[in-house]
């Protein structure tokens, strides 16, 4: 079944906001490679999502997007990036969009199930959900704060909150009993006959 991708406009206003801030030019495909193949040999990252985040031995395309007006991910193995959108975040955006698809598949270097349970893993956490879902958009903002740095992450955080992004779960919360018993005792106020005036 396919999930409604319902954060979508939310996230783009969001990030278009915290992208006046910390850009970086990356102005040739050549420039994109050699900016991810740097990323991706960060440890944090490589701690938190394992090979997913891999873009040399679990290869991944990158096309030039000649005559497309948006920059785009497909699948877990390519994205593509017109000219107007080679800077860092677009980069980032779609990088993440790559991640969060390779997390629903097994990895192809390393035994997944190794990856899965590490200490500090994210491989599990983070698999489903809506294509730009709180899920995305907690990998997207790792790769901010790892790629670009802790300010432009706080940027991007406080424009999800503005916006109302999710980027973590819904919190279930449990009532506590004197919660439930005050809910049923409102009930039963609501349901008893009233009493009429005199
Ligand atoms: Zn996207």
């Amino acid at each position: 079944m396919r999930i409604r991708d319902s954060q979508v406009s939310k996230l783009y206003r969001a990030e278009r906001e915290a992208w006046q801030v910390y850009s970086l030019p990356l102005p040739t495909i050549a420039d994109i490679r050699k900016y991810l193949e740097q990323q991706s040999a960060r440890k944090p990252l490589q701690l938190r999502y394992g090979d997913a985040v891999n873009v040399i031995e679990w290869e991944l395309e990158i096309a030039d997007g000649r005559g497309r007006r948006h920059a785009a991910a497909y699948g877990s193995y390519r994205i593509s990036i017109p000219l107007w959108a080679r800077n860092n975040w677009v980069v980032l955006h779609e990088w993440a969009h790559i991640i969060h698809s390779r997390l629903a598949i097994d990895g192809e270097i390393s035994s997944t199930t190794f990856d899965l349970w590490r200490h500090g893993s994210r491989r599990q956490e983070l698999r489903g959900g809506a294509a730009h879902g709180w899920q995305f958009a907690a990998i997207y903002l790792d790769l901010v704060h790892f790629c670009i740095g802790k300010d432009a992450a706080s940027a991007l955080k406080a424009a999800f909150k503005t916006h109302k992004v999710r980027y973590r779960p819904k919190r279930t919360r449990v009532a506590t009993q004197e919660q439930q018993e005050r809910l049923a005792a409102m009930r039963a106020a609501r349901t008893a006959p009233v009493a009429k005036a005199a």
